[in-house]
């Protein structure tokens, strides 16, 4: 068909947070084609979009894609079955544990790819219907140390920048993020910008691509990000290149922090990370030095027993250099998820927050939410996801409601997951396809992709975006809000949302930070950037231009000391194995592994060993490898690339088959976030 005979929508990416937004050509079952919408409505990519926006479309025509509920035959097989039918199912099972065990013995893993409005509901749902606060979601598997970490140094856990910032720095220190494969368009930007004269300083233990436009790349160890960090603030502090007035004006707890970081000399950090002093005092004036600077980071900092200690310093560093609240500076985590900014924190499907980041502990905010919500809230936090598999093992957790997320294969120590979800009293999975995790269900519920339903989602930069239906629902799928609205009324609630304009002004009315923020504001201005908190309110492009988000306006430095991973390499095990991702997958590929076109390029699972180890052990390029951790083992061919260290190797996290989860640890969690160490396992490997 020529593209004038076809319908045209705009629509925001449903894959990354960089939060691209483009026009879908469709014949109203097929996405046919895309492109980028008007620039001057899509401040996030301008003309851009990457091969996942452009192409990835085959999952939503998937043949397996589900489009009728499951439910479990007295063979313990799936059969297909009316709503009517599951949602009796569902109904039976949530009153069953909740008259035996109580509603805590229930649990929500909300999902960072459904929609803002839709994410209030799982929250409101796990608290309101159900009785329990423990719902959390994938943020706790990411970007759960970034939320700590900035919200004890600045007060928001979210980008203090916007992409606009990204364009203009002088400077950039980037580090534990694969920039250019897994948010393209920030890549792109930042590379364009390096290729006009800013300084890109990259330091990271894989030379991952955006490494190869970087003015300094230094190659580090993993799990000691916190020690090359303090490192460049020691050299600034001692060569009187740090920003006195902006501490003075704006900052507490300079002495203490300034007192931490007197171990970590240039040598002393080139000893622990592998890091050359030289490059460490070069990186640490070249920042200095900036008349701006954004640092920017992914997993890579986050994913640790210590990510909360990494952020912190990391927010030091901007602090003490003045690189925060003025324009081409600031902290950028990247988030990863679509929507995981908005889904899995803002609208708080959190144990311990309400939406807006609004404390569970605090009785003013609970008593808001008890009013509206029309139930009690208790004041003690719920297990994060990553200790709910632990609860489900101890017999307190009896049932999961897992909507939009993979556990099976996401979580760390995948057989420990397997077995909790093969034993736990009761499981209902909504989602697009029979995923790892549904294979263990009693009744599986068919959700509809985003390409099929109306709502919004936040960026990376904070951005709120109108996600609109460009394409008819597949079979009987149903978005995710009606079908919590549905079975909410069958658990004896009264929910009468009628559009999803109608939950976003609840949200509006509940959650400071989204105050002035509503659907049809969103698309007339093409996008909201929050905290934004009353209707004439005009958003908030870039944070702390004038007070930080703490009590006494200042930043909260704080002192952070020598930290090291919960698990180091040994003589059984002497490799260090780090995870990652690659530019044509996504997350555990439950979209893109449908994608013919996309499966063409890394369609399976691969190790990356530096040429002097694979020549160690006697592996060539292609060869069969075993990597062994304590958990367990996986075979995948060899990758033999100097793109890692000889003490590292590297798997990305995408594949079900030889899934690197079976190396990782459940039991090594970040002690303030509960963040698992996925970036650090001991293994060891040889040739099969
Ligand atoms: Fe989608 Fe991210 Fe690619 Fe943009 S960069 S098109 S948001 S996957």
């Amino acid at each position: 068909k020529r593209l004038e005979e076809l319908t045209v929508d705009t629509t925001t990416c449903g894959y990354c947070a960089v939060g691209c937004r483009f026009d879908v050509y469709s014949d109203g079952n097929e996405v046919l084609a895309t492109r980028p919408a008007n620039p001057e409505k899509t401040p996030v990519n301008g003309i851009s979009t990457c091969v996942k926006g452009k192409f990835s479309y085959g999952f939503v025509n998937a043949n397996d894609r589900l489009t009728k509920p499951l439910v479990r035959n007295e063979n313990g097989e799936f059969r297909t079955a009316s709503w009517d039918e599951a949602y009796e199912r569902v109904v039976e099972g949530f009153e069953d544990i909740t008259d035996n065990y109580g509603g805590e013995a229930l649990s929500v893993i909300a999902s960072s790819k459904a929609t803002n409005e839709e994410n209030y509901l799982m929250g409101k749902f796990a608290r309101q219907v159900l009785g329990t606060n423990t719902v959390d979601n994938c943020n706790r598997l990411c970007h759960s140390s970034t939320v700590t970490g900035l919200a004890k140094t600045f007060g928001y856990g979210a980008a203090s920048v916007s992409i606009e910032d990204l364009e203009t720095t002088d400077c950039y220190l980037i580090t534990g993020s694969n920039t250019t494969e897994a948010h393209p368009v920030i890549g792109t930007r930042i590379k364009q910008n390096v290729r006009d004269g800013s300084d890109l300083i990259v330091f990271d233990p894989r030379e991952v691509p955006i490494a190869e436009y970087a003015t300094q790349y230094t190659q580090v160890n993993p799990g000691y990000d916190a020690v090359w960090i303090n490192g460049l603030i020691r050299h600034i502090i001692e060569n009187d290149l740090h920003d006195e007035a902006f501490i003075e004006e704006r900052a507490t707890g300079f002495e203490d922090m300034k007192e931490a970081v007197q171990e970590f000399t240039p040598e002393r950090v080139e000893e622990i990370t592998g890091a050359p002093a030289a490059e460490i005092k070069a990186a640490a004036e070249t920042i200095a030095t900036a008349d701006t600077c954004v640092f920017g980071w992914a997993l890579g900092i986050t994913e640790h027993s210590h990510g909360t200690e990494n952020v912190t310093a990391l927010a030091n560093l901007a602090a003490i250099t003045g690189n925060v609240g003025k324009r081409g500076a600031g902290v950028s985590p990247f988030r990863g998820q679509n929507n995981v900014q908005g889904g899995g924190g803002d609208m708080g499907p959190l144990p311990d927050n309400l939406p807006g980041y609004q404390k569970i502990e605090n009785d003013d905010v609970r008593e808001t939410f008890e009013d509206a919500w029309n139930c009690d809230i208790s004041a003690d936090r719920g297990y994060y996801t990553t200790e709910m598999f632990h609860a489900a093992d101890a017999g307190e957790l009896r049932g999961m409601y897992c909507i939009g997320e993979n556990p099976a294969l996401s979580e760390p120590g995948k057989g420990h997951g397997e077995t909790v979800l093969e034993n736990i009293d009761f499981l209902v999975v909504q989602d697009l396809f029979l995923n790892e995790t549904a294979k263990y269900a009693d009744v599986v519920l068919p959700a509809c992709s985003f390409l099929e339903k109306e709502g919004t989602f936040t960026n990376t930069d904070r951005t709120v975006q109108k996600v609109n239906p460009v394409i008819e629902s597949r079979g009987d799928s149903k978005p995710d809000w009606v079908i919590l609205q549905d079975l909410a009324n069958r658990l004896g609630r009264e929910w009468d949302y009628e559009n999803t304009a109608e939950i976003m002004e609840e949200i509006r009315q509940l959650t400071p930070i989204y105050g002035g923020i509503t659907q049809e504001r969103v698309e007339r201005e093409g996008g909201i950037q929050w905290p934004c908190f009353n209707l004439d309110h005009p958003g908030t492009q870039r944070l702390y231009t004038e007070a930080f988000n703490t009590e006494d306006g200042n930043a909260h430095l704080k002192p952070i000391g020598y930290s090291e991973p919960m698990e180091t390499p040994d003589d059984t095990y002497p490799l260090t194995l780090t995870t990652g991702r690659v530019l044509y997958q996504y997350h555990t590929g439950t979209m893109t592994h449908r994608d013919e076109g996309i499966m063409t390029y890394n369609s399976q699972n691969f190790v990356e060993i530096n040429p002097e180890t694979a020549a160690n052990y006697d592996i060539a390029d292609g060869d069969p490898v075993c990597i062994e951790s304590r958990r367990g083992e996986i075979t995948v061919p060899a990758q033999v690339t100097d793109r890692v260290g000889t003490d590292t190797v590297f798997v990305p996290m995408h594949f079900a088959e030889n899934a690197v989860n079976e190396l990782t640890d459940a039991e090594r969690l970040d002690p303030e976030a509960k963040t698992p160490e996925f970036k650090v396992s001991a293994v060891c490997i040889r040739p099969v």
